[in-house]
């Protein structure tokens, strides 16, 4: 089911820096690039980022499985679809030193046994040639569920909810998770790595929802 391409037949053009659907072409000054409005009235701590497709069905069945009934191998085929996604869209200099997940707060990896971001994240830096860090970040903060909140709120409760291992001299950091919702959880942990050092931080989700 994972591998039927009418599943996956959508090409839209999104935004470079947070994955948003845009309606129309835009261009800033410099090389081509497409923005959203939100990220051209203020920028995210993020770079840029590469999504498959939205957050919607049947698509998000796929996540779903993957988060919540340890269908691993969904992992292993949202990393090879990214991998695609990257050579196409990052030249070399766009791709990461080093690949993260999103961490999970310890209560919830032990609750679910493990954490779906790094299922994806570990044969994504593969597949890039590059090298994948699970223990690199850290959730300091048990925040409640995104999904109940609303945006203000989210931001609030993702503000402190990440600690790094060690500083990250000027890496170029490409950070994994199953599905952006928001994007305040992938702001708050790329301004983290950026106050560490990072010089670059560039996403890597499967799935994007549409619309805060
Ligand atoms: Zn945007």
């Amino acid at each position: 089911m994972c591998c039927d391409a009418a599943y996956w037949n959508e090409p839209r053009l999104r935004c470079t820096v947070c994955a948003m659907p845009l309606a129309h072409r835009r261009r800033a000054a410099g090389r081509a690039r497409y923005r959203c409005e939100a990220c051209f009235d203020a920028p995210p701590a993020f770079d840029a980022t590469l999504a498959l497709a939205d957050y919607r069905a049947p698509l998000d069945l796929l996540a779903r499985n993957l988060k919540f009934r340890a269908r691993l191998a969904l992992g292993e085929e949202f990393a090879r679809r990214l991998a695609l996604a990257a050579q196409d869209a990052l030249d070399t200099e766009g791709m990461p030193d080093i690949v993260v997940p999103v961490p999970l707060s310890r209560e919830r990896l032990v609750e679910r046994g493990y954490n779906q971001a790094w299922q994806i994240a570990r044969p994504l830096a593969r597949r890039l040639g590059t090298r994948a860090d699970a223990t690199l970040v850290r959730r300091i903060v048990h925040t409640a569920p995104q999904s109940k909140l609303d945006r203000e709120a989210r931001r609030r409760n993702v503000g402190r909810a990440f600690a790094l291992a060690r500083p990250l001299d000027g890496q170029h950091v490409g950070v994994v998770d199953d599905v952006m919702t928001s994007g305040a959880t992938l702001d708050a942990l790329a301004r983290t790595l950026k106050t560490a050092g990072a010089r670059r931080v560039t996403n890597f989700v499967a799935l994007r929802t549409p619309k805060d």
